[in-house]
């Protein structure tokens, strides 16, 4: 039964700068783990796209997987995706990246936040106001979520990664709440997807990325859309935390989850 249900929107190809596996080699693992379904979302630093070889490599992230696609119909459903990283930095790049080819699904996200110069890995949190660095950080995700060429908003909190699993801060989310509300309602108003991001469950933070109260919160204010992702950067990871992933959902209140099909909301029943 679960594997009729088990769908990861968020794997990494070695078309990413950081992922090991070929989408041929990842698609082979996601059958093994009895997945349904998996979306290849390789990085496209928008900020970087031809310095970092993002152009290429988006190129080739998008024939690999469409092969792969052929390769295992009827065994696994393959769908074309993209995570662009900073998407508004130039957002007629953007466009031309989205529209000129048939993406299934297209996450946004921000690993070089504005006023930074680096990854938001190797921020010193222990030198800066955590608070208003995410309230920076969640205003910065708001614009992306009315972009139109973003269908899901990625790990919306990633830098607590580094803040709560690597600094050890003790982040209080009720200082943010209404930074956290305003987001999320943007996300819900302009009809974008929530990602549970299980990524974290295999790092030291812990946890899901955003964590079981704001995905709850997402809920409350009218969210529908959940989908669920392991950002795997390694064949072997892929598919790992879905179904905690999916019974989070189901404790905030979501009976289905989400995924998407060149770029159209579907939604099976959650477990
Ligand atoms: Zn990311
Ligand atoms: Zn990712």
């Amino acid at each position: 039964m679960e594997k009729e249900r088990k769908i990861d929107m968020h794997v990494h190809s070695d078309n990413s700068p950081d992922g090991k596996h070929s989408p041929m080699f990842i698609c082979e693992q996601a059958v093994q783990n009895e997945l349904r379904a998996i979306a290849i979302t390789d990085h496209c630093e928008i900020d970087n796209y031809k310095s970092q070889g993002y152009d290429s490599a988006t190129f080739h992230s998008y024939f690999e997987t469409s092969k792969a696609r052929v390769a295992f119909q009827g065994q696994l459903l393959v769908l074309l995706g993209i995570e662009i990283g900073q998407p508004l930095y130039d957002i007629n790049l953007t466009e031309r990246i989205v529209i000129t080819k048939n993406y299934d699904v297209v996450l946004g996200s921000i690993h070089r936040p504005d006023g930074f110069d680096c990854d938001i890995k190797e921020i010193d949190y222990s030198k800066i106001d955590v608070y208003e660095f995410m309230r920076s950080y969640f205003s910065q995700l708001e614009e992306i979520a009315k972009c139109p060429y973003v269908d899901v908003l990625a790990h919306i909190t990633c830098p607590m990664r580094r803040i709560q699993g690597l600094y050890n801060i003790d982040f209080d989310y009720s200082k943010i709440s209404d930074a956290t509300d305003s987001l999320l309602k943007t996300i819900i108003d302009n009809g974008k997807a929530l990602e549970i991001n299980t990524s974290g469950l295999r790092q030291p933070v812990g946890r899901t990325m955003p964590d079981v109260n704001i995905i709850k919160r997402y809920r409350e204010l009218g969210g529908e859309y959940i989908t669920i992702g392991s950002d795997s950067h390694s064949a072997y990871d892929v598919g790992l935390g879905l179904i905690e992933g999916m019974k989070i959902a189901k404790e905030c209140g979501f009976d289905k989850v989400t995924f998407f099909v060149e770029r159209q909301i579907m939604q099976i029943n959650n477990i």
